[in-house]
This record gives C-alpha cells, structure tokens and sequence, in this order.
C-alpha cells in the first residue's frame, strides 16, 4: 500500500481550507521544480506527465491565486462566499488529490492492477472531505478575530493572511517531498488551532451571566436581556475591544454609545453586523431609535475623546517609532473606529487610502527635532477629522 498517497492527500486538506489555488500553485510548481529543493533527489509523488505541470496551467493557476489573495482581503466579498467556500475548496483539492491518484498509485494503494476510474474517484472524495470540516474551523477562527479587529485597525487580519501564506508555501512543497513527516506535523498544528479555537469559546461562555427573569445566558455588559426585555441589574462596563471591564457602568446612556463605539447593539450587547448605523440588531430585532439613541449624541459622544487621546499622543511623542505605532492603534480604536464603522464601502476606500498617505509623510517626519514631536498628535487629529467627516457625510450630520 502506497502509504506516501495517503498522507500527501490528507495533509492536503490543510493548506487548500485555507487557499482554493495557491495550493495547487505550489503543488505544481514543487513537481515541477524538485531541483530547488536540496537534499533530495527522488520524489515520493511523482507526475511527469500530469496536466498539473503544465506551463498554462501554472500561469492559470497564479492569476486566479492572485484574484483570490486580492479578492479575500475584501471583508465583503469574504463573508459573501463565507457559504460556498468550503464546496470551492473540496472541489479544488479533490481535482489536484485526484491528479496525484495515477494508475500506478493506485495499483500500489490495492496491490492489483485493473482498478476503475470510479474507485479512484471513491478515494479522491475520502481523502478529500476534510477539507470542508477544516474550512469551518478557519472560518471560525477567522470570525472571531474579526470580530475582535473589524476593519484590520489591529493588523490581526493582515498578520492572519501572512502566515496562511506562508504556511501554505513552505507547507505545500513540504508535504511534497516529505509526505510523512508533514503530515504529522500537520496534525500537530491543527490540533492547536482546534484547542485554542475551544478555549475562547469556552471563556465566553463563562464570562456570560444569567438573565434574572428568563434564566436565559446573556453578555454582562448587555442593558437588557436578549431575549425577554429583563433589565440587567449589574451592566459591567466595555472595553475598547468589546469585552466586559472588571468595573459596573455608571450611566445608563453613556454606556448605550460606548456600545455602539464598539459596534454592539446598546441593548443586548451583541455584535452588529451591519454597516448601517440605524441597521436592526440581528439577535434582539431592536433598532437604535427605539432604544433611545440618536446618531448626532452619538457623534458628541466620540468628540468628547478627542482631548484624552491628544493628551496621550503629545506623551506617546516622547518615544520615537513605538510611541508613533502605539498613536496609530489607540487613535484608531479610539476615534476612528467608532466613526468607520458605520462609513460605507465607496467613502471608507478613500478615506483609508489618504490616510494611508498622511501616516507615510508623518512616519518621515518624526525624526525631525521639533516638528516631528507633533507627529503623533497629527495622526490622532488626521483620523478623527478624516472619519468623522465621512460619517457625518453619510448621516447627513453636516450643517
Ligand atoms: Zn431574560
Ligand atoms: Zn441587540
């Protein structure tokens, strides 16, 4: 029995959850070119003939793995194919798990010749189906982190894609040459992703607190219960990344905006997912009108960080290249986010790209004795002017 096919074919499954062609771009350049690969002279898999390797099919395959990388960094179009993604990446994989399944291999793998096309196809599905399961474990994964980065003010996105592509460059080429030992270490690595990915669902479970009336689980910095209306007698204040603080909100309205800042619904807590200020929540069905919050107390609300976080920029000033990283993330989180959120797709491409500009120039004046002290302050009051103009644009809040 052909062990090498085995593994190769499985191992597979981890790298295509993550890319439909960049693995097959791989693969086909890694046959291709053994010759780059040092110390080893034979190949395990082995495809001489294979219509993989052929020069039209590599070019195919790196234009449609560039459309996707393109395509992927666009939250919209990645959750629009969230549902089919998982059948497009079967489909890939069992067309190149398939490709390797020669007539040899095959032979091998049930020691007689004469085997059928179907039961190679029979294979090709088995060895291929996990790929839909390890796809809805990525997807998971990469829910939560945007839920917790939305709009990749963080970099978490931007670092997550990094290294899927390189763990799907080396990775590929790898369990080429090595099917065995890659495979296993495959496992390892999804096996921590698994673990971790239990983990935070279990510490959110435990950070939720029962309704006092309907005994139903609800987020701690909810106003009310999700489900039957109940006020929440202990509402712990949000943070900056929309977890619960340690500490109990004291004003009810105040704490209603800070909900919205962070893209919850100021009744039950829960993340909304609309791009629409005034949009329903989808677990609760309430809207902000009817919860008593305006768009235009919510804009006053924002402003009113503006004078702490220039107070913490000209301090973060004081420190060369960090303390100009540490300006970007806070006055993101603290000024721009707020407003970007709710900043529709068509204004927030441009407004992300002259920002962008405006952080290029600053990040060359810093060093500058004197002016470029003032570069941190610059970029709180670049991201606050910049989104609070597209939101006030898009609400018509402009007088
Ligand atoms: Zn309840
Ligand atoms: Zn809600």
């Amino acid at each position: 029995m052909n062990i090498s096919y085995i593994f190769y074919a499985l191992g597979n499954n981890a790298f295509f959850a993550s890319r439909t062609f960049l693995p097959a771009l791989v693969t086909a350049l890694a046959i291709k070119f053994p010759e780059f690969i040092p110390l080893l002279d034979s190949l395990p898999i082995t495809g001489d003939e294979l219509w993989l390797v052929k020069d039209e099919v590599i070019l195919g395959l790196a234009i449609l793995s560039f459309i996707e990388e393109l395509a992927i960094r666009n939250p919209d179009f990645a959750r629009m194919i969230e549902e089919i993604d998982a059948f497009i990446k079967f489909a890939a994989i069992l067309a190149i798990n398939n490709a390797m399944l020669d007539p040899q291999v095959l032979e091998a793998i049930f020691n007689h010749a004469g085997t059928t096309g179907s039961t190679a196809m029979i294979i090709g599905v088995a060895v291929s189906a996990p790929v839909i399961f390890i796809a809805r474990l990525r997807r998971n994964f990469l829910a939560y982190l945007r839920d917790l980065d939305e709009g990749n003010d963080l970099g978490l996105i931007s670092l997550a894609n990094w290294l899927e592509n390189g763990w799907i460059f080396f990775g590929v080429f790898f369990l080429v040459f090595l099917p065995g030992l890659a495979f296993f270490v495959i496992l390892i690595v999804l096996a921590c992703v698994y673990l971790l990915e239990q983990y935070l669902k279990k510490k959110e479970r435990q950070s939720k607190i029962e309704c006092a009336n309907c005994k139903e689980l609800i987020l701690p910095t909810a106003t009310a219960c999700y489900s039957c209306g109940t006020a929440n007698s202990k509402i712990k204040n949000v943070g900056l990344l929309g977890f619960p603080k340690d500490t109990e909100a004291v004003d009810l309205q105040t704490h209603k905006y800070r909900l919205l800042s962070v893209k919850r619904c100021p009744h039950c807590a829960n993340r909304k997912r609309d791009k629409s200020f005034d949009a329903q929540c989808e677990t609760c069905k309430k809207y902000p009108k009817e919860l008593g919050v305006d768009v235009k107390l919510y804009a006053e609300a924002i402003d009113s960080r503006l004078k702490e976080v220039l107070i913490t920029a000209f301090i973060l000033g004081l420190f060369p290249i960090i303390g100009l990283i540490a300006t970007i993330i806070y006055s993101k989180l603290k000024l721009a986010r707020p407003y970007s959120q709710y900043t529709g797709f068509g204004k927030s491409f441009l407004i992300r790209l002259i920002t962008r500009v405006g952080i290029v120039i600053l990040f060359v004046i810093q060093p500058v004795p004197v002016i470029g002290y003032l570069s941190c302050p610059a970029i709180a009051l670049m991201y606050y002017h910049a989104w609070k103009s597209g939101f006030e644009e898009q609400y018509g809040l402009t007088k």
